[in-house]
């Protein structure tokens, strides 16, 4: 019997039970496409057939030597797939199952998970600050044919067959951060909220600040594309910082500051203004990646004593993340589609970051599909 199953496995091609093309990091803008063994599911995991994956601002820190990870690695965290191989101890799945799976993928055990803060997991036992974070950072990523789900029981999210892969790819990290942001800083009903930067993430902060019930939310960038999606996805006013003082003009249409002020760029100067934005009492919700020192000045918080409250989100993940955003985009709650700008398939996507990095074409997001 051995041997007839052997005989009738057909000669590998690639991508079927052999090798498979990805994106791997070998250095500072070194990186590409290349053909690399297919993984297999180990007890506990998954692997999935990515059917669309994306890029992210962290990727292109990455390439740029500016978040560190080892040369070899395939990067990527934003995978949709089909589920190919299911590994001992992973129930409720079929082979063949459309799923989305968080960037961040927690194990659901430890005392982060259990606590709420997956983003933060400990794998298996306390915390460890971004260890959440594993496809693409420390393990292999989703810029593949074929990708390892670690803990797949807790991160596995079954597509419902009525949405497309379209639909749900952006909720996998840029939504659930941007909604994250707007959750974090504890919106009301009725606020004011400003939101810096109107990138991927600050534009779905954006929504999500509306989805919380923000009364009125103010978007800032100094990018006429990202300036004119700003309004096609609902932002009430866009502030333009190239032309105005954008912190003048918060305090402005807000009677004297900002309920809620969002940073979503991760520099000195809109922390700064998303600082200087906010009413005593305010609070201001951090979702940039900072490097190097971030300064507070004394002025801009009281000096301590304005009652102001500073906090920041990683992207929250886990399989009953991305269950509650998909049901978003199925009650019509939610449409991130306009957000993927420009497609690209695997093969092309040295092209994909170029243009992404550049920012040019005006583009938001890429989608990536593996051919
Ligand atoms: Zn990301
Ligand atoms: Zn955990």
């Amino acid at each position: 019997m051995t041997t007839q199953l052997q005989a009738s496995v057909p000669a590998t091609p690639r991508g079927k039970s052999g090798t498979m093309i990805a994106n791997v990091f070998r250095g500072v803008d070194r990186f590409g496409i290349e053909e690399v063994a297919r993984p297999h599911a180990r007890a506990g995991e998954a692997v999935i057939r990515v059917t669309l994956t994306t890029i992210c601002g962290t990727d292109l820190h990455i390439v740029r030597g500016e978040y560190p990870v080892q040369p070899g690695l395939i990067i990527g965290h934003e995978p949709v797939g089909v589920i190919a191989e299911l590994g001992d101890g992973v129930t409720g799945y079929q082979v063949g199952d459309r799923v989305l799976v968080g960037a961040i993928t927690p194990c659901g055990q430890c005392h982060a998970c259990l606590a709420g803060h997956a983003a933060q997991c400990g794998h298996g036992s306390g915390y460890e600050a971004i260890g959440g974070w594993r496809m693409g950072n420390t393990i292999h990523g989703a810029q593949a044919e074929y990708v390892v789900i670690p803990y797949a029981q807790a991160n596995l999210a079954k597509i419902p067959d009525d949405l497309s892969d379209e639909q749900v790819v952006l909720l996998a990290d840029i939504a659930s951060t941007g909604f994250g942001g707007a959750e974090s800083g504890g919106i009301r009903i009725g606020d004011t909220v400003v939101v810096y930067a109107q990138g991927p993430i600050g534009l779905c902060a954006s929504l999500g600040a509306r989805l919380m019930g923000a009364a009125k939310v103010i978007g800032v960038d100094g990018d006429d594309h990202r300036l004119a999606m700003a309004r096609r996805m609902g932002v009430d006013t866009v502030l333009d910082y190239r032309h105005q003082d954008v912190v003048a003009e918060v305090k402005r249409l807000t009677g004297g500051g900002a309920d809620v002020a969002i940073e979503a760029l991760g520099t000195q100067a809109t922390f700064e203004n998303a600082l200087r934005s906010l009413r005593p009492g305010g609070t201001l919700s951090s979702l940039g990646v900072y490097s190097g020192k971030l300064q507070m000045p004394y002025e801009a918080f009281a000096a301590g004593l304005g009652d102001h409250r500073v906090v920041t989100t990683l992207c929250p993940g886990g399989k009953e993340r991305m269950r509650r955003l998909m049901e978003m985009v199925r009650s019509g709650r939610v449409d991130l589609t306009p957000l993927l700008t420009h497609h690209f398939t695997l093969d092309k996507i040295r092209d994909a970051y170029r243009l992404f990095s550049e920012r040019a074409d005006g583009v938001i997001k890429v989608a990536i599909r593996p051919a």
